[in-house]
């Protein structure tokens, strides 16, 4: 049996970053990870990976933890978005020195950013305890503590203790859209299916290079970004082409590479020039997921296990991070004071405090998706009227600059 402070569950951005953060800090934690590839180093650098879109405040935490100069150098900056409605032609230009930025953040590969936390990981074994289990987990709540029970838990920061039983006052659950956790604990979710998949697939250009320049078409069938890469010649971005209807990667690689190519040519317009097809597609049915109650018997829930939403603006990671945010300051204030941060009434104020910010968020992705992918002729209306007025009033939009910049 083991005490510690927090419990974090959980192998994505969020809960690395969390573990890394409450370590700095110097309170007692506990990492349960499900997938040990990372630390295998069995991840192949060239395969194919969705880009994440990091807003400054991101940026900022991952200063915190003494990766920003690693994400900033692996990154392809984001120097101007545009954002087309297909169908009318109209189009808004959003340029960073207008809110006084270089840029407006970020863009990294998944697979990348994983490699650096968990490098970084690596580096704080000794103030982590980083578990993995390869069997299903156990939850009981008790008067102060919560305990998680496994029948194999393997210890990657001391691999002579043999540990299956481990208390925490909290524990916070960051193992995703499905996440185990919040089924064990009886949370349930609300959940909107879209009807839509995303499909991520690299493309080479080598006619006409990005310029850091990243662009959001809205079509009717749903949006499609081109999203500039990182890479020296600047010829190599990531498009994230939503369809309608529940599409596997086997459907999209029903089609033979030069159908396929044809297909998206058709969909850049001309754009970017001549392409060759870099990667194997990925495919991503979305859904709204969201957990009715972000807490429960000492189980709090962050990033995706809270709510997993569209990513048609790029900001669940974003989202997922203030989430972390917030639980941190709750930790460690509540520390302070000597209350317990596993305590009802301090998740309760956590949960009340996010609860503003995530349902803008929701409401937002919800909105720009029925707008853009909805063909009824008012709606068309107000579309082009709205991105037409929408470049000329300069407030709004510097405001949803500053928005989407996470500032
Ligand atoms: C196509 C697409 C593009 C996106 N682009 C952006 C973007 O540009 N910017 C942005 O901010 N967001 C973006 N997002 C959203 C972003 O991917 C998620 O918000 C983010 O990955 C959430 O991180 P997370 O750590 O909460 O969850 P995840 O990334 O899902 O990680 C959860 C991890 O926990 C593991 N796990 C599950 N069960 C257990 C268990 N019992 N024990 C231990 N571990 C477990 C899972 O295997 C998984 O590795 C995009 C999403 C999609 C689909």
């Amino acid at each position: 049996m083991k005490k510690y402070d927090v419990l974090i569950i959980g192998s994505g951005p969020i809960a690395i970053t969390t573990s890394l953060l409450l370590a700095k800090i110097n309170i007692k934690v506990c990492l349960l990870i499900d997938d040990l590839k990372y630390f295998k180093n069995e991840v192949k650098q060239s395969g194919p990976a969705r880009l994440f879109a990091i807003a400054q405040n991101s940026y900022e935490i991952f200063d915190e933890i003494g990766i920003a100069e690693d994400v900033a150098k692996n990154s392809q900056s984001i120097n101007r978005i545009r954002v087309v409605d297909d169908n009318s032609y109209s189009k808004v230009d959003f340029l960073p020195k207008d809110i006084d930025l270089k840029n407006f953040g970020y863009l990294i590969d998944e697979i990348i950013l994983l490699r650096l936390l968990y490098d970084k990981l690596n580096a704080n074994l000794d103030k982590i305890d980083v578990l993995h289990s390869s069997s299903s987990i156990k939850v009981e709540s008790e008067e102060f503590f919560t305990h998680i029970h496994c029948d194999k838990l393997m210890n990657i920061s001391n691999e002579k203790e043999n540990l299956n039983n481990i208390y925490a006052p909290l524990i916070i659950g960051a193992d995703g859209k499905r996440s185990t956790i919040r089924d064990l604990i009886g949370i349930d979710t609300k959940e909107l299916d879209y009807g839509e998949t995303a499909i991520v697939i690299d493309i080479k250009h080598t006619d006409w290079p990005h310029n850091g320049v990243a662009v959001e078409k809205f079509t009717p069938n749903g949006a499609f970004a081109i999203l500039p890469k990182h890479e020296l010649s600047g010829t190599m971005s990531s498009l994230v082409w939503i369809e309608q209807g529940k599409l596997s990667k086997d459907d999209i690689n029903f089609f033979d590479k030069d159908t396929l190519k044809d297909l998206i040519l058709r969909k850049l317009n001309g754009y970017l020039g001549d392409i060759e097809l870099a990667s194997d597609p990925l495919t991503y049915n979305l859904k709204l997921v969201q957990a009715k109650k972000r807490h429960k018997d000492r189980v709090v829930l962050i990033g995706d296990a809270a709510q997993a939403i569209h990513p048609i603006a790029g900001q669940g990671l974003n989202l997922g991070l203030r989430d972390m945010q917030g639980i941190i300051k709750m930790i460690v204030e509540g520390l302070e004071i000597g209350l317990d941060i596993g305590s009802e009434s301090l998740l309760e104020d956590y949960s009340n405090a996010r609860e503003l910010d995530v349902e803008k968020m929701v409401k937002a992705t919800t909105f720009l998706t029925n707008l853009f992918s909805n063909d009824i002729l008012p709606i068309k209306i107000i579309r082009r009227l709205g991105l037409r007025g929408f470049d000329k009033v300069s407030w709004i939009k510097k405001l949803t600059m500053k928005y989407a910049s996470g500032l």
